[in-house]
Order: C-alpha cells, then structure tokens, then sequence
C-alpha cells in the first residue's frame, strides 16, 4: 500500500451517500468512476437509481463527470443517454489527462471529490490530482476482464487500509 492509495473517505456504494456530505465538503464537480461504481460493466444504460443521483446531485449544485478507463464506445454510450459530461480512456491511475481535461472545461479541481471502486486507479488517480477521493465497494461481484489484474492489487491494499484503521466512513466525517 502506498500513500496514493489512502482515500478521504469510504462508502460502501455511492449511492449511500447523502447530500450534506457533499455539500459539507463544498463539492461542486463529483468525478465518477463507471464500472462497477455506477453500474455493472455489463450494464449498457444507466440504472434508474443513477438517473436520480444525476438529478439529487443537479438539485445540489453538483455536476456529475463520468471519468473512466473504459473506452469510447462504451462510455459515450453510457453518459450520453444519462446526459452527463465524460472523459473514457482517462488513463487512471495517472492525473495527467484528468488535470488537462478538468482545465479545458474549466473546472476547479479544489471543488471536485472523485468516487471509484479501486484504490489502484480511482483513488490513486485522484490523490494525484489532489482531489479528495472517495473509495466504494465493488457493485457487483463480476468485474470486465482487464480489471482482474488490477484486484490483484487491490484486494491486499484494501485489506491494509482496513488493518491500519485507514478507512474512514464517510458519515464520521
Ligand atoms: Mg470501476
């Protein structure tokens, strides 16, 4: 486990978490991971349920921005039917087309919090960027191939973040 890999905070799933908590945090942007964050990578169309965070968050004064590894096809497709701004192929764990990306369409990063289901690519991305990073629980039990190699990964630092008392709920926050 490195320091990258430490979120803010943990979730068991994004769609736990309330408003305040947003609002407390003064987020504006919520940079959020597809697969397995919002929905099963199997899942071409937003679920209901994400439909109305996109709208919770809208009522808040917060933009969603699907931010994803996954390619083009795939995430065009998904964020095109919720309506929402994407960046695929973002190249996680590495900020470098995130802090582009974020600066094209002029976005504060000191007012985005990024939410994804791995430490190796969401949170460690995030922690580059230094945006406050919040970590999920995988949705579904089935991730998409390319993603087995990386719970290799995953799976231990989790496990340390929890033995280290490193996973702070983001209700005691
Ligand atoms: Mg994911």
């Amino acid at each position: 486990m490195l320091k990258i890999h430490i979120p803010y905070a943990h979730a068991s799933s994004i769609f736990d978490i309330e408003m305040d908590f947003f609002k407390k945090e003064g987020v504006k942007t919520l940079l959020v991971d597809l697969d397995n964050t919002l929905d099963s990578y199997q899942t071409k169309t937003p679920s209901k349920r994400v439909y109305e965070l996109k709208d919770k968050l809208a009522e808040n004064g917060i933009q969603m921005i699907i931010v994803s590894n996954n390619t083009g096809k795939r995430v065009t497709t998904y964020a095109t039917e919720l309506n929402v701004p994407f960046i695929s192929s973002i190249g996680k764990p590495f900020a470098r087309k995130l802090i582009k990306k974020m600066k094209e369409l002029g976005i504060d990063l000191t007012t985005s919090m990024m939410v994804g289901d791995q430490t190796v690519t969401d949170i460690a991305c995030g922690n580059r960027a230094k945006i406050k990073t919040v970590l999920t629980d995988k949705i579904v039990k089935e991730d998409q191939p390319t993603t087995h190699f990386n719970r290799l990964f995953d799976r231990p630092i989790r496990r340390s973040l929890k033995k280290k008392n490193l996973l702070r709920e983001w209700r005691s926050l």
